[in-house]
């Protein structure tokens, strides 16, 4: 038997819902195949819990974590509890503290799924965002002066570090050499921001020549977000920096199709901590609770979590039963479709039962 310990994180809001499907869609796949076995731990940390304690988690929450095989988690967020305290508060200090410097975010078309540029003939995305997970834009550094009068200001630095740079682009790097295409985009601003953009370029410049057959691009990030529209078929691995990557991978998400599909894991590549794999979608206040809410993005997790743990066969059976449910149109509100949470999740589980 091979077994696996998963920290189940579900939030707030629509997180809640998508994790539970997600997770009885993994509960029903290791019965399916009776050699793999999972033990969970449910934790309540979220706006709620931060509501009633002060903080998005116990002080030794990462102490708590930092043994499991993965974390799976659902959203966080509420109205009442700005962005930046659960964001400052959980998600940030679990990326970090567990060295998930990758956050792989797949922008791809899957069966079933029409994409809003079909009318320009686009019918077939398959390409890979890595976006840098730990450092750039995301620095806490900075702060704010001279409130209340007219010189009211706020300042938050960027910090790129060559460790921080060099690994996520040899990841890319890695990522792009493997496959057939071998054409890495790399996302810059380097005309504008005039210190760490022209860093970043240099760091790409010279990675690229330990892989000389890996093909290079490298593009201001305005320019490149508008080619996610006019041309997304050219792109194979695009590596961009910690916000120009979430701002591209909401973009890739609306590409394929919207909020409801894209999933994203936060990897730590070494296995020293466990990974995090979260829905690119946060916890969606407006439909919380409504039973509406598409676990495609969430039960896409599972199967990319499967695969982090060497699972790649189950993880193959997962995606493939949830693309069989998508094709055949039983799908959420946000598709286009009646069905609600529960009965997505429940028609995936019928899917598999189907192939064992
Ligand atoms: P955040 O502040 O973390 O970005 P959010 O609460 O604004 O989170 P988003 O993920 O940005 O939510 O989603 C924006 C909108 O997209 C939601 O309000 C919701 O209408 C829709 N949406 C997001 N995820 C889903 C989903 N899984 N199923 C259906 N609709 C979704
Ligand atoms: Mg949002």
């Amino acid at each position: 038997m091979r077994h696996y310990s998963i920290a189940l994180i579900p939030g707030d809001g629509i997180g809640v819902d998508v994790i539970r499907e997600g997770k009885k869609v993994l509960d029903t796949l290791c019965e399916l195949d009776g050699g793999i076995s999972i033990e969970y731990k449910h934790f309540d940390w979220s706006c709620e819990y931060y509501l009633k304690h002060g903080k998005m988690m116990p002080d030794d929450g990462l102490d708590i974590l930092k043994d499991f095989d993965s974390i799976y988690l659902g959203a966080v967020g509420y109205p009442g509890v700005p962005d930046h305290v659960s964001l400052w508060g959980l998600l940030l200090p679990i990326r970090r503290q567990f060295q998930q410097y990758i956050n792989i975010r797949p922008v791809k078309l899957l069966r079933g799924i029409q994409s809003p540029l079909a009318n320009r003939g686009v019918d077939d995305l398959n390409f890979t965002v890595i976006r840098e997970n730990n450092e750039g834009e995301y620095s806490s550094i900075g702060g704010r002066m001279y409130e209340g009068t007219d010189m009211d200001m706020a300042i938050q630095n960027s910090v790129f570090t060559r460790y921080g740079t060099e690994r996520v682009l040899k990841y890319a790097f890695d990522l792009a050499n493997q496959g057939t295409e071998k054409f890495l985009t790399a996302a810059t601003k380097s005309n504008g921001i005039n210190h760490t953009m022209p860093f970043w370029d240099e760091y790409v410049r010279k990675i690229n020549m330990d892989y000389p057959e890996v093909k290079t691009d490298i593009v201001h990030i305005d320019a490149l977000s508008s080619f996610f529209v006019t041309k997304p078929d050219v792109f194979d691995v695009v590596v961009a920096s910690n916000l120009f990557g979430d701002i591209l991978t909401d973009l890739g998400a609306a590409i394929v199709g919207g909020m409801g599909i894209a999933p994203s894991a936060n990897i730590n590549p070494e296995k020293k901590f466990p990974s995090m794999f979260e829905p690119v979608h946060g916890s969606a206040p407006d439909i919380a609770g409504k039973g509406i809410a598409n676990p495609t993005a969430a039960i896409w997790c599972a199967s990319m979590m499967l695969d982090h743990f060497g699972e790649s066969n189950l993880s193959a059976i997962m995606m493939d039963s949830l693309q069989d449910v998508l094709e055949e149109g039983i799908v959420t509100p946000d598709l286009g479709g009646k069905a609600t949470t529960e009965e997505f999740g429940e028609e995936v589980c019928k899917k598999m039962r189907s192939k064992f």
